[in-house]
């Protein structure tokens, strides 16, 4: 079978994986010249990679853990204790530990001891996710945390991954997150631990692409589909020319290049807009309004990542939620406080991390005029912070980086397997209740890989 995988992040490079162990000649396309999608990395100089956007895994991050061990890496992932605090009122505020809990001081004591219980309570108690499914995380909170809670603690997380929709996003969202936790166990009851790769995620990249030509498969970065046709009962990808990806991310405004290749299936990992445009017009016909529609029914976030290199520590903390709504970021995550600064030479990196609905102006901005515009936000958490510690200052920002996952979003997730027998669809939108992360990407590209051949059996 000839199979053709759109996209070169986590999950089309795991399915990629699969498909040509399986014995399928795989081609993956890849619009950038690199790969790893959101959790791609770079060279920061020196030769040190470092992810664009800042990457760590949970202890319940369990797939993509057994895929480095499958690969024959189960040493490459380091666990490191994390530490985490809120900006607030002016403050940095400890939260590392259950006792921080208790003397966190944007809470009344009363009001940490009911969020305290209510967690607990939902972590011990709550096994059924559907009433979940059905209520804000805010409501939710207000009523059984109380509106300090919301306001100082949960609001604010919910802000660092939701931006301005924070107040809409499902409750369910929360509780599996909750849940999760629970997992920790031992000496992570104290401090928690995150994992990081020895080597970056490019280690896993680079061994799943070993893996895919080894099978005789082919990986083409900086090669995307323009349009993908119906023939017969197969369909045919016509890439892109080199250096597509410099006029953005609509297939429809790439050049075709070559001829077609003609594949039996097609499994795309874009996102949703991106796979509706590469569809061409006869091809979206057959996958039909029904499907499209809840494809256009799902929001996307846009990510906006500064990552600073500096000369000094910032702060004390590897990541730092910031709740407060005068700051025009929310999050500063400073990776070297979590690898030590020895692994890239001394050097140290801060990401000042934002979500944002597409369009805001920030989105318009370059690194410089970023920097400008983070430059008092940066000073009010640490005062003595000025520009002149920042050596490098690169800006990434991904479009289709946070699906909104508002109540009753489960029934609005389109299935892997479209209309269109042999072709798939895996994407972040489908990675629910649990937050999308690479583990889960690892999981989609297992599930993926499986919908395929399932469908494949079937015509
Ligand atoms: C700011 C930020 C922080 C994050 N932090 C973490 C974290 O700490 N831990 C964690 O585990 N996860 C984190 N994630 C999430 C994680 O990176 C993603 O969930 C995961 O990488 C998604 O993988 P994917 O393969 O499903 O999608 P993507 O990575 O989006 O892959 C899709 C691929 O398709 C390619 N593509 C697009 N158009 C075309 C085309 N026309 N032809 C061919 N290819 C095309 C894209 O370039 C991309 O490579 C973070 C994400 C962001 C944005």
């Amino acid at each position: 079978m000839r199979i053709a995988v759109l996209g070169a992040g986590v999950c089309g490079l795991t399915a990629g994986h699969r498909l040509a162990r399986a014995g399928h000649a795989v081609d993956v396309y890849e619009r950038w010249p690199g790969l790893g999608g959101q959790a791609a990395t770079m060279d920061v100089g020196d030769g040190h990679r470092l992810e664009r956007y800042y990457h760590h895994l949970f202890t319940s991050d369990t797939h993509i853990a057994a895929l480095f061990a499958e690969l024959g890496m189960p040493d490459a992932l380091e666990w490191r204790p994390s530490s985490v605090a809120f900006f607030a009122r002016g403050a940095l505020h400890p939260f590392v530990t259950p006792l921080d809990l208790l003397r966190f001081k944007p809470l009344s004591p009363l009001a940490r001891v009911r969020m305290g219980a209510a967690a607990l309570a939902l972590q011990r108690f709550a096994a059924d996710r559907a009433p979940y499914e059905r209520i804000t995380a805010r409501a939710w909170i207000e009523r059984r945390m109380g509106r300090q809670a919301w306001e100082a603690v949960w609001g604010p997380l919910l802000r660092g991954k939701f931006g301005e929709r924070a107040d809409d996003i499902a409750m369910v969202w929360l509780w599996s997150k909750l849940r999760l936790r629970r997992s920790v166990k031992g000496e992570d009851v104290r401090q928690e631990r995150l994992g990081y790769p020895r080597e970056s995620w490019e280690a896993l990249f680079a061994a799943l692409v070993r893996s895919i030509e080894g099978a005789g498969g082919r990986v083409l970065t900086d090669r995307p589909a323009a349009r993908v046709e119906r023939e017969r009962a197969g369909f045919v990808v016509h890439p892109a020319a080199p250096g597509s990806f410099r006029a953005g991310h609509d297939p429809r405004r790439f050049a075709a290049d070559g001829a077609g290749e003609r594949y039996d299936r097609v499994l795309a990992t874009l996102p949703n807009d991106v796979f509706e445009q590469v569809l061409d017009p006869a091809l979206a016909a057959e996958v039909g309004e029904a499907y499209l529609a809840r494809m256009r029914g799902i929001e996307y976030f846009a990510a906006l990542c500064l990552l600073l290199e500096i000369d000094r520590r910032f702060s004390p903390y590897y990541w730092t939620n910031v709740a407060d709504r005068t700051l025009p970021f929310v999050g500063l995550i400073e990776h070297t406080n979590f690898v030590e600064p020895e692994r890239y030479g001394g050097r140290r990196f801060l990401y000042v991390a934002n979500y944002l609905p597409h369009g805001h102006e920030l989105l318009g901005l370059d690194a410089a005029a970023l920097l400008a515009r983070y430059d008092a936000g940066l000073r009010a958490v640490n005062p003595a912070f000025s520009p002149a510690w920042v050596k490098h200052a690169w800006r990434f920002s991904e479009p289709a980086a946070q699906p909104i996952v508002t109540v009753g979003y489960g029934d609005r997730i389109p299935p892997l397997r479209t209309p269109v027998p042999g072709l798939v669809l895996a994407n972040t939108t489908q990675v629910y209740p649990e937050d999308r992360g690479t583990n889960y990407a690892v999981r989609l590209g297992d599930e993926a890989a499986s919908a395929l051949l399932a469908h494949v059996d079937e015509i």
